[in-house]
């Protein structure tokens, strides 16, 4: 048995009241982040670790499957130490089972969606970059809409934000939203997750022209828009606190400086670090912290605008960066 399939067998047995193996490399339960008695809407992979509840939405890596099952740190650690090599190799094994290309929609679905989300313009956004982002509003879902495109600019994507605070708080429209919209067009619709960094295709030519001074990493749509606002247009969303090898592939094709810039939260840490150490060796690599008088769990759009530039300008070297963050971890 591998050391990964094992660990995940181990974590299982401790945390999910059943559990079976629904294929060679997948084992299935009741979700342990939300209250499922018995339909099994979670799964995690045996070979890279990686886990996923339909229901909920909550997934991630090894990582973050440990810390959100408040595993301690020392054995959190321990644990990757182990795996490491062995999850590097599975994904290194998938890529080359050949990657399946993006669906894509068409742009008149946005019409559906061309609506003015007003609670963006009273957040301090302007209206014309978010017409120009085709940021809109579904009154069907009471969501406000972020088209999700790839790097060459094909909509691939439209994820969907509540209004309310309701779970999950972001959600990608699959193909049953979408023929809500437009009859059965969009049947065989599949978003692949990770596979795109938000605005690429605003920033590509630059990065191919070697015009970028520093690339920008923040997480989310608002973050991005925010910072686009403020002049600073080389920056990308990743959709989430982990950056996929869809990621790192396209990032890696360039000689570009890059500053991550997270969420001002315990996880966005340990992910900004996790981030840094696979950005290094290809990139010098920056961070952007927040001045200590901040709130836990402020975001970039958060920042006033002479703020934002005072973190986006003074970010630390990682390396640096990193060992203070260690200080704080022991
Ligand atoms: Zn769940």
């Amino acid at each position: 048995m591998s050391d990964v399939q094992d660990v995940v067998e181990e974590l299982a047995t401790k945390h999910l009241r059943w559990w079976r193996r629904s294929s060679d490399d997948e084992i299935t339960g009741p979700c342990p982040f939300h209250d499922e008695a018995s339909t099994g809407a979670f799964h995690i992979n045996t070979q890279t670790g990686m886990f996923i509840c339909f229901s909920c939405q909550e997934r991630g890596g090894l990582f973050s499957l440990m810390k959100k099952l408040r595993t301690p740190r020392v054995v959190i650690d321990a644990v990757m130490r182990r795996v490491e090599g062995e999850l590097d190799g599975a994904w290194r094994k998938k890529k080359k089972k050949g990657e399946r290309e993006p669906f894509l929609l068409h742009e008149a679905l946005l019409g559906v969606f061309d609506r003015c989300p007003t609670s963006l313009l009273e957040d301090g956004f302007n209206m014309d970059l978010l017409r120009a982002y085709d940021i809109g509003f579904d009154t069907l879902h009471g969501r406000i809409t972020y088209p999700i495109r790839d790097h060459h600019g094909r909509l691939v994507g439209i994820s969907g934000r509540t209004l309310d605070g309701s779970l999950p708080k972001y959600k990608i429209y699959m193909a049953k939203q979408l023929c809500e919209f437009n009859d059965k067009a969009y049947g065989g619709y599949y978003f692949i997750r990770g596979q795109f960094l938000w605005n690429m295709h605003n920033v590509i030519a630059d990065l191919r022209a070697g015009d970028v001074k520093r690339l920008n990493i923040v997480e989310g749509f608002k973050a991005c828009l925010w910072m686009l606002q403020n002049g600073y247009r080389h920056t990308v969303a990743s959709l989430g606190v982990f950056l996929t090898r869809h990621h790192l592939a396209l990032l890696d094709r360039y000689n570009v400086a890059v500053n991550i810039f997270l969420d001002n939260t315990e996880d966005a840490r340990a992910a900004t670090a996790k981030m840094g150490k696979q950005l290094s060796p290809g990139h010098d690599v920056y961070v952007s912290r927040y001045p200590r008088a901040l709130e836990d769990g402020c975001q970039p759009d958060d920042l006033p605008k002479k703020a934002l530039q005072l973190v986006v300008e003074n970010a630390l070297n990682y390396g640096r960066w990193r060992s203070e963050w260690m200080t704080t971890q022991i």
